[in-house]
This record gives C-alpha cells, structure tokens and sequence, in this order.
C-alpha cells in the first residue's frame, strides 16, 4: 500500500524525530504532528537544570523554528488527539476536526506520577515536567529558602541541586535506601550522595510522606510518616510517570506497561507505530524483556527507526540505551542497562569525582556509568554495542584504561 499520509500523536522528542526523519528519509506525502501543548515543540531535558539556572532562554529550548515546520510541510496542528477510529483510519481530535491517516504515529510521552497525599494540590507544590511546570518555579526559586524535594531520582536531584545553587536550604526526601536506587549502582549513589552532601543537600532515606501542610491555600511544610514535621516554601517531586495510554487503550490496541509494540515498533494494529516514553519494547539488553524507557536516545533512535520502516527500510530496533544527567557541577553518562548487576568494578577515585563504575552480571558487562569521564562513556558505548567481551578481571587489573582497551579491542 502506498503511504500518502502520517498522524503522529504528540510533539515532544519522538514525535518531532518521527517528523523530521520521514522528511530526511524522502517522504514527500503529508505529515501531521498533532501538538497539544501551547508552544512550538521543546525540549525536557533543560527544564530541570539549564532553563531553571537561566543558563538557557524558552527559545533556546524549542527543536526548531515555525519556519522550519513550514519549509519541511510538516503540518503542526494545535490540538489532541481525542480518539482513534481504526476501522477508517482517522485520529479524532479534541476540537471536533479529524485527521486521515495511512499510518498512525503514538508518540503521546507520560505524564508525573501523582503525589497521592493530603494538601499536594496546594500552591507551591510542583512536578517538573512541561514548560508550564518551569515556568511557575524559575520565579520561586529566587525566593525559596526552604525546598523539599520528594523524591531521590534524577529529576528530584537535579531540581535539588539547582535549589541547593540558589542558596536554598533542601531536603530529599526518599522510600528507597539510597539516590538514583533504580537507575545506578551503589558505588555511583554514593558518589553522588556525598556531592549534593557537600552542596548543602540533606537527605532522609526510608522516609515516606504522610502529607503536605498548608496555610492560606499554600504550602508550608511536609510532614513525613515518622511524624517529622520539615518546613517548606518551595515542595516539588519527581516520583515517576505513567505512560499516557488512554488513546491507545480505549482503541483496543495492547497494552503492557506502556502501549506494546513489537521489535519493529507496531502496535498490535498494523498501521498503528508507538515509540519514545509511552512505548513498551522488546529490548535487546535486557533479555528481549518488554521494556519503557524514558530518555532521549530512545525517543531518536526509535524514531528514525519508524521513519526509515515507513520509508521502505524496516529493522528491529537494538540500539543500544543511554542516559546522562546533569547535577551541580556533574555529568553522569550511563551506557547499557544494569538491571541485575551483580558485580562492580570501579575506575578512578571518587574522591576526584571522576569515576566510571563497570556493572557486570557474573562475566557480563552491562552497563558502564561514567562520571566526569566522557572517554569512558563513549568507549562503553562502543563495547557494549559489539563486543568483544571485557571481563571483570581484565577490568579489575591495576591501571586498567577502558578508552585504551576499546581502541586496541575494535
Ligand atoms: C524535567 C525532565 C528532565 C529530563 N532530563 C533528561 C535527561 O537529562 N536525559 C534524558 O535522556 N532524558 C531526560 N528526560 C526524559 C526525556 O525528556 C523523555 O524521555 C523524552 O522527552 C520522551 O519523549 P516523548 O516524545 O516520548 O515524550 P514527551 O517528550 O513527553 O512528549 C509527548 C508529548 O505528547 C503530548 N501528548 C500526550 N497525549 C497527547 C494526545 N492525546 N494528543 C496529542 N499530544 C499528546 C504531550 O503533551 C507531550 O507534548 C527528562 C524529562 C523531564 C520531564
């Protein structure tokens, strides 16, 4: 069937990549880009660290300008997507208008878990997710002296460190037993724990929150399941996402944690594709295991993989993840998936702040975290992409250099 005409659900990273692909690939049929937010399309990343430190202005933020979508006829329609009707192919849109489709695009993102605890709809309490979101706390945070930050994952931290930066006094509070518990090993938490330890950051681990206190319709303070009461002008959290499925739900399409796609990101509805946060995939590194995640490698490489498939060229997508995140004066770059590490070597001396942590399971890297070593993380990228296999005792032999055995391992 010829394809004359793709919908894509959703503006953000891998809707906007989708777009600006089928475009480079040679797709000269119609493409909608259904944007339900009130800007040009952005970028996330910054809105918990470069935009919040003013290092970056909104427009420094958008993927292009309106001239860009225009010159590309790319087609950015200010609307929502309301509801699928598969059986004709048409996206039904929030205000009542429809789009035609040959292929459908869901690249719809997450939104923040909701923090289900009394008083956290009181003014002052913030996620960090859309512009909207940094736009309200930059001001704030002028003013701040107090921050309670919920949550100890990555945007949790990087919004502690940036309030920690302007001069506010901040409390983490965190379930889990250590920073970034879900996402990086021990020895990484560790590093970075003492790092916001020496910004003024304090933490409270195995804390959960009972509820947030207000007065006049505002927050003041956050109490935490052991009765501590810790005073608070500023609370933002950061506790997850949940993918936004309902479109995708209510069509009938599968659903897994996520909208399920196979190996080449189709829905179980042939020309239905789903990529980026709100997609779950057969992930090559861990175990072809249906796996979300949520990062910008992913969010690209998924969509230039849809775009090179509607333009004739299908594979399945194995790109290999990776993360970073920014946080006071560190960079953290993750390549691999660690899930089920069971054995560390460790590169460098925390104490320079400047280590990579090696995450094996039995004689199998997985993942390698790097922190102020960019060499090192584009080293692991290339051995984790094609190995040959390092081993644990070839990485744990004094004076071992990851970026001098990847080049003379190639
Ligand atoms: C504060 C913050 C910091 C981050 N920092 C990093 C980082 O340092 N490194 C990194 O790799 N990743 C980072 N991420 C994650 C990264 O931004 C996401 O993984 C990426 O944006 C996912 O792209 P996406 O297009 O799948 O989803 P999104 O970017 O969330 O875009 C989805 C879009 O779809 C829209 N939408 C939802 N439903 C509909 C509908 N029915 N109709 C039309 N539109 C709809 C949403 O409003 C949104 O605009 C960060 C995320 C946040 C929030």
């Amino acid at each position: 069937m010829s394809l004359n005409s793709v919908v894509i659900a959703g503006a953000g990273h891998a809707g906007v990549q989708v777009a600006l692909s089928l475009r480079q690939e040679g797709f000269a049929g119609r493409i909608s880009l259904v944007n339900d937010e009130p800007w040009l399309p952005y970028q996330r990343p910054p809105l918990s660290k470069a935009y919040l430190l003013g290092k970056i202005d909104a427009m420094a933020m958008q993927f292009r300008p309106a001239a860009f979508y225009a010159e590309q006829r790319i087609d950015l329609v200010a609307d929502r997507g309301a509801a699928i009707d598969r059986q004709n192919r048409r996206l039904l849109l929030a205000s009542g208008a429809a789009l035609d489709y040959d292929h459908l695009v869901l690249a719809t993102g997450a939104h923040n878990r909701p923090l289900n605890v009394p008083g956290a709809a009181l003014a002052g309490v913030y996620g960090v997710k859309t512009r909207a979101d940094a736009e309200a706390l930059a001001p704030l945070l002028a003013t701040a002296r107090r921050v309670v930050v919920i949550g100890a994952g990555f945007i949790g931290l990087e919004f502690a460190a940036v309030a920690a930066a302007a001069g506010a006094a901040v409390e983490v509070l965190e379930l889990g037993e250590r920073p970034m518990a879900r996402a990086v090993s021990p020895q990484m938490s560790g590093l970075f724990r003492a790092a916001h330890a020496s910004w003024g950051v304090n933490f409270r681990f195995r804390t959960a929150v009972s509820e947030i206190e207000g007065d006049n319709g505002k927050a003041v303070a956050v109490r935490a399941a052991d009765g501590e009461r810790l005073p608070a002008d500023l609370v933002v959290y950061g506790i997850g996402v949940i993918p936004n499925v309902a479109l995708a739900l209510e069509a009938g399409l599968s659903i897994d944690n996520g909208i399920r796609v196979d190996a080449n990101l189709l829905t179980s509805d042939p020309h239905i594709s789903a990529l980026g946060d709100v997609a779950s995939f057969p992930c090559l590194q861990n175990g072809e295991r249906l796996t979300r995640l949520e990062s910008v490698q992913n969010a690209v490489d998924q969509g230039r993989l849809i775009a090179a498939r509607l333009t004739g060229k299908p594979a399945p997508y194995t790109a290999l993840p990776w993360f970073w995140t920014d946080q006071g004066n560190l960079k953290l770059q993750i390549a691999g998936l660690s899930t089920g590490a069971d054995n560390h070597v460790v590169l460098g001396d925390p104490a320079t702040q400047q280590v990579s942590v090696l995450c094996f399971r039995g004689e199998q890297l997985l993942a390698v975290e790097s922190c102020g070593r960019v060499g090192d993380h584009m080293a692991a990228r290339k051995i984790l992409a094609r190995p040959p296999a390092l081993t644990p005792a070839v990485a744990a032999a004094p004076g071992f250099d990851l970026k001098a055995w990847e080049a003379a391992n190639r």
